[in-house]
């Protein structure tokens, strides 16, 4: 059976660091995939933008079209291993919030978990500030609670169209990145003899 852990958690939260360190530690050994690259090749091929923070620009019906191909993707790849799936639950665009994963694309996925790895947004806004590499887009502590709640609800409505449980694993400075860390790595280590 396909095992597939989807890792959400908005920009600056630490989710790359964390995913870097228990994927070394995890006993069951999985792929992982970026989903925005899938994403983003899919848009280069067609000829849509040039870099990837254009993406979220796009029409929604256009961003719908390239999850769809992305997910496929994923699918083709989860029969001979696991796959660890680095995305975002919602994405905010100028118009509004657009779902990571509409209906039609979570059903073909099929995720076993959805993680969302979560910090405080003063936490939040710190590391940002401390990583400028991004053209990200400026944030108030407000604005960033909002859009973590948003995530929650939204995973809510992916594990409703799949078989999928959610992972809440918080990210905070004084607990260190080791709690983090190990919470993941419990999750991952499930896929242990799914492929044998
Ligand atoms: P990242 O490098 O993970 O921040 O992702 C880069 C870009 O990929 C995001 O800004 C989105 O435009 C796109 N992306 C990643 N995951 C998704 C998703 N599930 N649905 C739509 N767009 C996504
Ligand atoms: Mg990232």
């Amino acid at each position: 059976m396909p095992f597939v852990v989807m890792i959400t958690g908005i920009p600056g939260v630490g989710k790359s660091t964390i995913t870097r360190i228990a994927l070394k530690k995890s006993r069951a050994k999985f792929r992982l995939v970026n989903f925005g690259d899938l994403m983003f090749e899919e848009a280069v091929k067609a000829g849509l933008v040039k870099h990837r923070d254009e993406m979220r620009k796009l029409n929604p019906n256009v961003q719908k079209e390239l999850q769809m191909k992305a997910a496929r993707r994923i699918v083709e790849m989860s029969q001979s291993e696991p796959i660890l799936i680095d995305t975002h639950a919602t994405i905010k665009t100028p118009v509004g919030y657009l779902l990571g994963f509409p209906r039609e694309v979570i059903e073909v996925i099929n995720p076993n978990f959805i993680v969302i790895i979560e910090a405080t947004p003063s936490e939040i806004l710190g590391r940002r500030l401390r990583d400028l590499k991004r053209d990200r887009d400026v944030e108030t502590e407000e604005q960033i609670q909002r859009h973590q709640d948003l995530n929650r609800a939204a995973a809510v409505s992916y594990a409703m169209h799949s078989n999928a449980l959610i992972k809440i694993i918080e990210n905070h400075e004084d607990k260190g990145l080791e709690e983090a860390v190990y919470e993941l790595v419990e999750v991952l280590d499930l896929a242990v003899g799914e492929y044998d």
